[in-house]
């Protein structure tokens, strides 16, 4: 028998111990304070505490043998602060001889723990989260071997499921000694989809419930390890060799990794030896990955950021195949109002959950560009991005309000939080039923000026708010958000049988068919072929349906397929110059004579336009305009091409404002020239939505505009408030001015003149 091999013997002996004690009657606070003895006699320490982790990156001592009992639920520290704080910060065991001479030692007299020398303290570790620290000390200076690291870190395994399943913490931490009530946290993040909404947390991917934490026959769980991964790997295969996954593409990029993953032998090993150390299998693929999760997580790196993520799927994988039970990221019974919580969760993801219940989504990673935040603005769910630690601070069930329009979510938020956000949510409530009742008013201006107020839509959920929101018609359709969400590229058939449903639920209203815009922010996962430097600036939209025109005549010929008999309104996007206008219309051209030469039925009429998104076309509009049907501007791209402020970047993406001098004289110009030249004008982008900013348009003389349907109740009340000509004066008078932005001096003017600006 080899030293380790003793050790591990004896390790044993202290959890099978330890198991009696779990097995055992008592509460939870007497049951960790017999582990404590327990271990301080099987591993020979003087002392042994458990520090509990509580909200307010506290520590708390808990239980100890060994320290002064007087200071449980007494002393408590900081993450970071101390020896004990150090653990928890870096989620590391650390292993100290003179535990006095460490910077970070930080003394407690209560505690009377100036006597020990040595030093040994480990992460209590579960969902890759800090629940505590469990350490052991001794007065003599010694060095705790390796194996002892070990065991400590296994006994911190049990102490994790006790922390997590029993009444030591509530959720809302009624036990404090002190009578500390807790201690909601707030977290902060991007907003990335604006509303508010209350719900319980859902994990996009819980926590496998493992029935038991021990095994007495390492043997027999090495087999049961053996055989989910046989069956785990025969099904990356099979789902490998099935048609969805056999384009080259991210998806089976992710599954060549899960599967070159699965046979890494260092992640094999260390599972291998914590199920020597004493741990079913289950709990061993669990252990594993919740010590990588906390160790990658102190790394900034997105690169390891995605090797965890695809880690983490595997190991949800494997724990699915060792406890015979089907991957679901459902919990059973979801509940009525559930707000998602993830890493990061793919559009097609998002989809698959229940959309009534549904009511918002918080993500670790994420940008208000994402593929995802586009699918959830469809659905109408705020969405707050970019949250860090989000995944360790959060558990399953809790309750959670989702503020998206401020970037910051409460968890387990307290009473005046929750009244708060409920008066809030019920005025929102009454706003919307004030909008549905006036859906159906002309959106006119005091002084009689009509504005055309259309919609943005994406995906076939979109088009029920065409009826909610009274929008004359669909001014954008992203046709690439449906390419978004699945898994390959549709064929001709499907896409027309979708565009033929949107035409029909638009129900002769018309509707503008963008061509696929993707790449920048909006990849496809089965098309990833370009790794661009500048994505936004880089081979995407147009430049790909160019260079890949068969993509775009499918498109086309499946959109000339389902307006047969009655009105297609084609539009370009990411157009920078004329010839590229020139080409597509060509191509356009040709699969209608090409629909007309195989005797298929064509559109009545076919119109077609161009988007004006990058400012180059500014320079070539008596041309342009001459050769489209009509133009929208697309301000979202546009403007972060003017100011070269990345709309994607939080850092900057606000640092210009559209309602500046230089933006607004810019879009009057045009406005002008598309007049002179008879071609309608319209705007598509998200400051349509915005009431002041649509006021801003109309100003500049805009009298068609399209939004996203939850803010066209905003903005019609904003209309019909309105006196155009009077705003257009005032307008006209600041376009000269150095100002960054006029937008103090229009809302002066709409608190002066009565024009009401709700926050859509
Ligand atoms: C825009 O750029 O303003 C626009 C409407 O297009 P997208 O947001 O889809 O890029
Ligand atoms: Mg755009």
């Amino acid at each position: 028998m080899t030293m380790s091999e003793a050790a591990v013997g004896g390790h044993r002996q202290a959890l099978r111990r330890l198991r009696t004690v779990m097995a055992g009657g008592g509460t939870a606070q007497q049951r960790l304070d017999e582990i404590v003895e327990v271990v301080a006699a099987e591993m020979a320490a003087e002392v042994c505490s458990v520090y509990v982790a509580r909200a307010g990156e506290l520590l708390e001592l808990f239980a100890t043998k060994g320290l002064n009992p007087e200071a449980v639920h007494r002393t408590r520290l900081r993450v970071g602060e101390g020896l004990v704080g150090a653990v928890a910060a870096q989620a590391r065991p650390l292993n100290q001889t003179d535990a006095q001479s460490h910077p970070q030692f930080s003394y407690r007299p209560e505690t009377g723990e100036d006597i020990y020398r040595t030093f040994l303290g480990v992460p209590i570790l579960r969902g890759g989260r800090v629940r505590g620290v469990l350490v052991i000390q001794n007065r003599e200076a010694r060095r705790y071997g390796e194996e002892e690291v070990e065991a400590l870190e296994l006994i911190g395994v049990v102490i994790a499921e006790l922390i997590a399943g029993d009444a030591l913490i509530s959720p809302v931490e009624a036990i404090s000694s002190q009578g500390n009530a807790i201690l909601p946290v707030r977290l902060e993040g991007v907003g990335i989809c604006p509303g508010l909404a209350m719900g319980e947390a859902v994990l996009h991917m819980p926590r496998v419930s493992i029935p038991q934490m021990f095994a007495d026959d390492a043997e027999q769980e090495h087999g049961r390890l053996r055989d989910a991964l046989r069956s785990m790997h025969g099904e990356l295969d099979d789902m490998l060799a099935s048609s969805g996954f056999k384009r080259p593409g991210e998806h089976r990029d992710i599954l060549l990794a899960h599967r070159r993953f699965a046979e890494d032998r260092g992640w094999l090993r260390r599972i291998g030896e914590a199920i020597d150390g004493g741990l079913t299998a289950e709990a061993a693929v669990q252990k594993v990955l919740d010590d990588t999760r906390a160790r990658m997580q102190q790394i900034l790196d997105p690169y390891f950021g995605e090797r965890l993520a695809d880690l983490e799927a595997l190991a949800f994988r494997l724990l699915h195949h060792l406890t015979g039970r089907r991957p679901g990221a459902r919990p059973d019974v979801p509940p009525e109002s559930m707000v998602l919580v993830a890493r990061t969760v793919g559009p097609a993801e998002l989809l698959d959950y229940d959309a009534q219940r549904l009511k918002a989504l918080i993500l670790e990673e994420g940008s208000a560009t994402s593929h995802v935040a586009v699918v959830a603005r469809a659905l109408g769910v705020p969405v707050v991005g970019r949250i860090q630690g989000l995944l360790a601070r959060i558990d399953q069930t809790d309750p959670v309000i989702v503020d998206g329009d401020n970037g910051q979510v409460f968890v387990r938020p307290g009473d005046d939080v929750r009244l708060t956000v409920s008066n809030h949510m019920a005025m929102r409530e009454k706003r919307r039923a004030e909008y549905a009742a006036t859906r159906g008013l002309p959106a006119c201006t005091r002084d009689g000026v009509r504005i055309s107020l259309n919609m943005n839509a994406g995906l076939l959920l979109d088009l029920q708010a065409l009826e909610d929101s009274g929008a004359e018609g669909i001014g954008l359709f992203r046709t690439e958000i449906p390419f978004m969400v699945q898994a390959e590229f549709p064929g001709v058939a499907p896409q027309t049988e979708l565009y033929r449903r949107v035409l029909r639920a638009a129900g002769g209203r018309p509707v503008i068919f963008r061509t696929l815009d993707i790449g920048g922010d909006k990849q496809l996962p089965y098309f990833r072929e370009s790794m661009d430097q500048n994505p936004a600036m880089g081979w995407r939209s147009i430049r790909v349906a160019l260079d890949r025109p068969t993509l775009m005549r499918q498109q086309l010929r499946a959109l000339i397929a389902a307006a047969a008999g009655a009105g297609l309104n084609v539009m370009f996007p990411m157009v920078a110059e004329i010839s590229e206008f020139d080409a597509a219309r060509r191509i356009l051209e040709m699969e209608i004579a090409r629909a007309r030469a195989r005797g298929r039925d064509i559109p009545d009429s076919v119109r077609v336009g161009v988007m004006i998104e990058v400012p180059s076309l500014m320079w070539q509009l008596p041309a342009l305009l001459r050769r489209v049907d009509f133009v929208s501007v697309g301000s979202n791209d546009l403007f972060q091409f003017l100011f070269a402020s990345d709309r994607g970047n939080p850092r900057v993406a606000e640092r210009y404002d559209v309602l500046s001098p230089g933006s607004l004289s810019l879009l009057k110009q045009l406005v002008a020239e598309c007049d002179d030249y008879g071609v309608p004008i319209s705007l598509c982008g998200e400051m349509a939505g915005r009431p002041i900013e649509a006021m801003a348009l109309i100003a500049v003389g805009f009298r068609n505009i399209s939004a996203p349907a939850g803010t066209i109740g905003a903005v019609r009340k904003m209309v019909r408030s309105l006196h155009a000509q009077t705003l257009a004066r005032f307008v006209d008078s600041l376009l000269d001015l150095p100002d960054h932005s006029l937008r103090g001096r229009l809302r002066d003017f709409s608190r002066d003149r009565g024009t009401v600006l709700d926050d859509p």
